[in-house]
């Protein structure tokens, strides 16, 4: 057979050897060993890790690569953040948002990362950052795909103009629900809002993903709200609770209520270990609480846990770098998840799960998925979050649109070997003797 193109010898994060993958008219047509054919392009994988593309669940498009305008983040607190953005937002045109989004796409692209789920700050009337970033997912849909959330960033009550600017972007054409119940002026004003948010996602037919109890106030209990509703709407599947870091610090007994009701509601959970970790905890002494939401405890219980990165060099984080490995690294360490199949879990909290968050079609790596994949200069997926390796090259509907050198060091040492490849050091269980 012919075939548009051919990986040969890859492992899979499923721990598959030695695949090949073969593809055609955009598609993946087989997985399997040893395919033989006359191809366009044959890649070889040389026993390296190919896994579906990254995808981000959690992002705030609108403001990323702003890190330095008007002003630095000196203090690296939310509090100047927030101020930062306040300054900011006056400031922004559409084309300067489409310019910085493009130019974060690029550089996603070029980490393997194809799918991101952005929030929108809907409290600006000039609806700004919702028409650029429209326009962005129309330039970047054969490369990207760029879902959007509405996010009355200041409240859904609390912003005077903010209920009537989420519908308007609603009908401009951004595709899920938002908000921030924890920020509206009162506990029964975040739950209302809650309510109000779920009914406007059930009548127009939408997803729902709001920034749930970001704070490290353990009765900031507005899952339970949003687990309610959705079971109430018939919503089950179609909603995400992003953040949930006051379950961090919530009681015990009221935790083991908790969980199971988000389980049964089928909540998706998205916990965003790099700005969770910095931002939460900022008035503790000692212990500083690290507001990570229960992510072993939710998995355990079958829920989807997927991880976003939040930020990327914006007003309230100067990291980030486009880089989900590095999301799930942070991951590994802030939830002690660190035998194997806790490493392995949190590979797939970056890859499959966000996946059903999305509703992305045809992801993955079998037969009929389209031909999207990422080969890493890493063995298998632990190593992958190990290293956060080079992405060697980027496939989307079975072209190469990225490519990155391996990461190899010239060494100069007497006696000691010309070069060094951190992917060779992966381990190798020794066999019993
Ligand atoms: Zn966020």
């Amino acid at each position: 057979m012919t075939f548009d193109l051919l990986v040969k010898n890859a492992n899979l994060p499923d721990d598959r050897t030695g695949i090949d993958i073969a593809v055609s008219g955009g598609k993946i047509v087989a997985v399997e060993v040893g395919i033989t054919s006359e191809v366009g392009r044959i890649i070889d994988a040389g026993g390296r890790l190919v896994t579906a593309p990254f995808i981000d669940i959690h992002f705030h498009m609108d403001a990323t690569l702003s890190l330095g305008t008007p002003r630095l983040n000196r203090s690296g607190t939310l509090l100047e953040g927030i101020q930062l953005w306040g300054e900011l937002k006056p400031l922004l045109t559409r084309d300067a948002v489409i310019e910085r989004a493009l130019r974060y796409c690029d550089l996603a692209v070029a980490q393997g990362l194809l799918a991101v789920r952005s929030h929108v700050d809907v409290c600006d009337d000039r609806l700004v950052g919702v028409e650029a970033l429209l326009e962005v997912r129309d330039l970047v849909k054969d490369y990207l795909d760029l879902q959007l959330v509405a996010f009355p960033q200041d409240g859904f009550f609390r912003a005077p103009t903010a209920a009537k600017n989420l519908i308007r972007a609603l009908d401009m054409g951004v595709e899920v629900v938002g908000g921030i119940p924890h920020f509206e002026r009162t506990m029964e004003d975040g739950r209302l809002s809650v309510k109000a948010l779920c009914e406007i996602a059930a009548e127009r037919g939408l997803m729902v993903d709001l920034h749930c109890d970001e704070t490290d106030d353990p009765m900031s209990r507005h899952i339970e709200s949003l687990a309610y509703e959705t079971q109430r709407l018939g919503l089950q599947g179609r909603v995400a609770g992003s953040h949930l870091t006051s379950m961090h610090s919530m009681d015990n007994y009221y935790a083991s209520k908790l969980l199971p009701l988000i389980a049964e509601a089928q909540i998706h959970c998205v916990p965003n270990p790099l700005a969770n970790i910095v931002l939460q905890g900022r008035h503790d002494t000692y212990p500083k609480r690290r507001g990570m939401m229960r992510v072993p405890e939710l998995m355990a219980l079958g829920v989807n846990v997927a991880f976003g990165q939040d930020s990327c060099m914006d007003p309230w984080y100067s990291f980030g770098s486009a880089d989900m490995l590095e999301v799930a690294h942070m991951a590994v360490h802030t939830g002690h998840m660190t035998s194997r199949d806790a490493v392995k879990a949190n590979f797939k909290a970056i890859t499959e799960n966000p996946a059903k968050v999305f509703g992305l079609d045809g992801y993955g790596l079998a037969p009929g998925c389209n031909a999207d994949f990422v080969l890493l200069d890493a063995r298998d997926a632990i190593e992958a979050v190990r290293l956060k390796p080079n992405r060697l090259a980027v496939v989307r509907r079975g072209k190469v649109i990225s490519e990155t050198a391996p990461r190899t060091a010239t060494l100069s040492i007497e006696g000691r070997p010309a070069t060094v490849e951190p992917w060779r050091y992966a381990p190798v269980e020794a066999a019993a003797s």
